[in-house]
This record gives structure tokens, sequence and C-alpha cells, in this order.
């Protein structure tokens, strides 16, 4: 989507018809609002994908400006961003989220450079944000799953613990490049957002994308990141979760064995674990999540989005 600065208005041939004066006035204030920005002779314009934007996406925002600008940052949704030069687009990149509380409406991108001598320029984007459609599902589960029984107490806060620890370790430069690629070579099911019923009680929302693959399929990390996380835990059984920076950590769950370690670092692709049934699942699969900033993020928008790559 390509709005503000570069927006451009369809204008009919003059000759074909004669214009009334309140015609030329309507128009002439028309290209006043929707004249490109400049500074310093250069036009800032940005885009984002997807390009319709619902609760629970993750967006990928690109903005060109002016090319004395050292340093780019922004705000969307109450989040600041920091963005990176691509060599490759000529463009400034960022990744952020809408979380699945987000309602629809219009939102501002705002987007700050800082150029040389400390000057500052600025520029506001609205974003159109719609309601996603996420549907229902009803599942069966081992009941000490849904009402964990009082000797699980102790797992299930050790798991609580290690996770707030984990969530809370997030480098403060991006350490994903390029495109995110699929964890594992199958199908999937169990999308994002749909309102699970576990054992006939609603308990929550399907936070991740599952894939469907046997005990033993080798799982890939999706970018380059940090292990934070590869141990065993109560309802995600054995989970391996990546730090690929500024907020965003990829989850993967119900793993039957490790291949990494806490505390390494990963490059994309590489094998971080094989798939199992481990904890909350009712067969074998592997549950894969994106969190950004605190929230869940649908993973099936990611490994759509298409980042600049350099
Ligand atoms: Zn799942």
């Amino acid at each position: 989507m390509l709005i503000g600065a570069d927006q451009s208005l369809a204008v009919q041939p003059m000759s074909r018809y004669r214009p009334k004066l309140e015609t030329f006035f309507l128009a002439v204030a028309l290209l006043a609002i929707c004249a490109p920005a400049q500074v310093q002779g250069q036009k800032w314009s940005a885009q984002w994908e997807p390009v319709k934007l619902v609760n629970g996406s993750p967006v990928l925002f690109r903005v060109t400006a002016p090319k004395q600008l050292t340093a780019l940052a922004g705000n969307f949704l109450g989040q600041d961003l920091s963005f990176r030069l691509s060599q490759s687009c000529h463009c400034w990149y960022a990744l952020a989220g809408v979380n699945l509380a987000t309602k629809p409406g219009r939102y501002t991108l705002r987007v700050e450079g800082t150029g040389p001598y400390e000057k500052k320029a600025a520029m506001n984007y609205q974003v159109a944000v719609a309601a996603a459609h996420y549907p229902f599902s009803t599942i069966k589960v081992a009941p000490a799953f849904v009402e964990p029984p009082k000797e699980a107490q102790a797992a299930i806060e050790a798991a609580d613990a290690a996770k707030k620890s984990a969530f809370s370790a997030t480098d403060a430069n991006p350490l994903w490049s390029g495109r995110f690629i699929p964890p594992a070579e199958a199908e999937t099911s169990g999308v994002f957002g749909s309102a699970r019923i576990y054992n006939g009680k609603k308990k929550s929302q399907h936070t991740g994308l599952d894939f469907r693959v046997s005990t033993g399929t080798p799982v890939h990390a999706t970018n380059s990141g940090t292990v934070i996380l590869a141990r065993p835990l109560y309802f995600e059984g054995n989970c391996v979760m990546l730090d690929h920076g500024q907020g965003l950590l990829t989850i993967y769950m119900h793993l039957s064995e490790f291949k990494v370690k806490e505390g390494e670092k990963v490059a994309a692709g590489q094998l971080v674990a094989l798939s199992g049934g481990t904890g909350r699942s009712t067969a074998p699969h592997l549950h894969f999540a994106v969190r950004w900033r605190g929230e869940y993020l649908d993973p099936r928008t990611l490994l759509d989005l298409r980042p600049p790559e350099k």
C-alpha cells in the first residue's frame, strides 16, 4: 500500500470538458493536500505488508525518506520502532505488530528521522486495521491439562517463572534478517486466533500455527537469533524459544528432542529440535508461535512477509 506522500490523483484530461471555477478551486485544494511532502527536495513515502492489516497481524513497514537522514525511529500503536536502512531497496524498514485486542480503526504510524547537524524531519501516516474473523474449534485433551491436579502446581509455577524470564530477555538490536522460513516442511492446521474449547470449556484462543508432523521431524529456526529457553514446560512440553531481538520471539512446542542449548546463537534454518507430542497435545505436531512485545501474533503472516535481504 502506497499512501501519503506518493499518493497521486487521477486527473481527467482538461480538453475533454470545460471546468467550472469551483471545480478548479477544488482541484487546487486537493493537489495541495496530496502534494508530496518534501524535505530538502526528497519525497517521503510509506508502504506496509500485509496491505490489509487485521488484529493479531505482524506488520512490516518500509519508509522511503530524504537521503540525508542518518537514523529513523517510529511509533505505532504505542510501540517504539527503530528502522534499519536497506541497501537493496534504499528504504528504511521495521517490524511491528497489531495485537489481538486492537479494535478496527485507523492508527497513526509516526516516523521521525534524524539528519546531519541533529536536524529532525517527521511524517505521519494513517494505517487502517480491520477486524480479523478467527474460527472456533473444539479440542479434547487429558483432563489434567484443563484442570491441572494439585501435584502439577509446582511444575506449572516453575514453567511460568522460566517463561517470564525468557520473555524479558530480548536483545536491543534486531538479530533477524531476510525472510522468516517455515520451521518444518509440512502442512499446517490449527490456525492462529481460533477460539479453542478444551473438553467443553472455553479456555483460550489458539495463539500459534500447528504443523502436521510426526514425532522426530526436524524443526528449524525460522530466522537467526539466540536460544533463550530450551527445556520442558508443563503445557508446552519440551519447548524452544528464540529471541530475534527488539521484542520478537519465536516459540516451538511439544518437541521430543532438543538440538540446541540455552544461550546458543542460531542461524536461520538451523536444526533446533525434533518434533513430538509432549505437554498439552492431542497428537504429535509442532506448535509454532510468534510473540512480539508480549503479544502473540499470527505466524502465517510473519512467514509471508518479504523483508529486504540486506
Ligand atoms: Zn497449536
